[in-house]
């Protein structure tokens, strides 16, 4: 049998990353099994669909490097792979199971319904459809439909007896059917839901193995029951469970959690991201890879088995997101790094000429996330304000007085240079110290605080000046004298 999986999002907004994972661990199913994975867009839900979301999709997908085999944009047999474009594929099956009794048409208004819901919870009873308009006679019923009348169609579900199914994660799964809804398959509008939906489009795509989230555990046993009206054999089901924020509430755009997209923005690196969310509630087998937690996308299509999946929900941990991305930002090479931190170096510094490969230098290894880059950075494009007091440092044996002393001697000795390279410029500097009978540090500290305006630089002063360039430099080494003296 060919494996063949789907990733099945609705288009309410942006891939979150519970829906990232979900698409991941499909794909990653998929592929080690040499299957094919499916992209199907289940907007049936007219309503809660944002304009623009079915393109985001396409392109975090992209992004994220799940390239789908069929789906709406790239094609394939199976197509269409929007729900809304099947819209009449659905009814014939509908009317197949009415015609089987395994479904019928309800024409409870609105009101109607809300009214015994209401009457049914004054009653401290649980509310669900009390199969009122299974009483009408088919031909009846058959005859209002075609007259126009609006009606929707339910699921017939049996009155006793249990509905069941089996989950690779979760084992057996069953529920009671006196417990169980007569959802709605067809809606008034004529588009199923997604309860009626995903039965038909994954039997009709010849879909092997559901994976989804464990939200739809419950209503699986009922799905079961289509299958079984409809003569069809159950797809495996795989129920994985959610990404939390905490111990208590889901990751969600509705909390403002950050979407896949945003992470990108954020300057996180997508491999990054994505080995990181690997392990978000899959561990790779331990005999076979130990403590390893680097994975290619390649490894992870090697090392993914369904028996790593965890039953409990797994906790989304920025540190550990963080930590992830340090490392596989000081992992790439130098020219990579300075392919992406080039954006973020212009935010602060663009037009200044600055030489981005030795700051790529200076920034690779402190770089945990793109984005606190300008900030890290900012004293190169203009020198913050600062206290005189961190010209004072215990180790480096520096003080005020020998600080501008420090100053006075460099300002003359860096004018002098006409090729301003750091080699050149940190010559000079030493050179200052041992013909002064200065350490090293007492040079170099108070030259360094004059141009970052900082106790703690990327760089020391030989390669920030190198960067500011001399006029910068200068400038800044006789603020800092102006400073020291008006303060002495
Ligand atoms: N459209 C459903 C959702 O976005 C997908 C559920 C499924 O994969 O069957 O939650």
């Amino acid at each position: 049998m060919t494996v063949r999986t789907r990733f099945a999002p609705s288009p309410t907004g942006y891939l979150h990353l519970g829906g990232l994972r979900s698409a991941l661990y499909t794909y990653l199913f998929a592929k080690k099994n040499g299957g094919t994975f499916i992209l199907r867009i289940e907007d049936t839900d007219q309503e809660r669909e944002v304009p623009g979301a079915v393109e985001l999709i396409y392109k975090s997908m992209r992004q994220a490097g799940l390239f789908y085999d069929e789906g709406p944009d790239v094609g394939g047999e199976y197509g269409p792979y929007i729900q809304t474009q099947r819209r009449d594929t659905y009814l014939p099956y509908a009317m197949q199971l009415v015609e089987s009794g395994a479904a019928y048409p309800c024409f409870c208004t609105k009101e109607e319904l809300q009214q015994r819901r209401d009457e049914a919870t004054a009653r401290g009873e649980q509310w669900k459809y009390d199969k009122h308009c299974l009483n009408i006679p088919k031909e009846e019923a058959l005859r209002r439909m075609q007259s126009g009348e609006p009606f929707v169609i339910r699921q017939n579900v049996p009155t006793t007896g249990v509905a069941s199914f089996e989950d690779a994660i979760y084992g057996h799964v069953e529920a009671p059917c006196d417990t169980l809804d007569d959802n709605v398959l067809i809606k008034q509008d004529g588009l199923p839901t997604y309860n009626f939906a995903n039965v038909i489009d994954d039997h009709l795509m010849g879909i092997t193995h559901v994976m989804r989230g464990t939200e739809y555990l419950s209503s699986t046993p009922k799905y079961n029951l289509l299958y079984e009206a409809l003569g069809w054999t159950p797809p495996v089901y795989i129920h994985m469970s959610p990404v939390m924020k905490d111990s208590s509430r889901k990751l969600s755009k509705r909390y403002g959690d950050p979407s896949f997209e945003d992470l990108l923005s954020q300057g996180y690196v997508r491999d990054a991201i994505i080995n990181f969310i690997a392990l978000l509630g899959w561990c790779p087998d331990v005999k076979k890879y130990g403590e390893k937690e680097f994975f290619t996308m390649d490894e992870l299509i090697e090392a993914f088995d369904l028996s790593g999946l965890s039953k409990c929900p797994a906790i989304f941990n920025t540190e550990k997101l963080l930590w992830f991305n340090h490392e596989y930002i000081s992992r790439m090479p130098l020219d990579e790094y300075q392919k992406m931190a080039t954006p973020w170096f212009d935010k602060v510094l663009a037009g200044k000429n600055m030489d981005y490969t030795m700051l790529s230098t200076l920034m690779h290894t402190r770089t945990e996330i793109f984005s606190k880059v300008p900030e890290m950075i900012a004293f190169l494009a203009e020198l913050p304000e600062y206290d005189i007091d961190i010209y004072t440092h215990k180790k480096m044996k520096t003080d005020a007085a020998i600080s501008l002393k420090a100053l006075e001697l460099a300002l003359p000795a860096l004018e002098a240079i006409e090729d301003f390279t750091e080699e050149n410029v940190k010559a000079v500097l030493m050179d200052l110290a041992a013909k002064n009978e200065m350490k090293n540090g007492q040079i170099m500290w108070p030259v360094r605080i004059a141009i970052s305006g900082l106790a703690s630089t990327p760089g020391g002063a030989t390669e920030i000046a190198y960067l500011l360039g001399k006029d910068e430099t200068l400038r800044r080494i006789r603020l800092g004298m102006d400073k020291l003296q008006s303060n002495g």
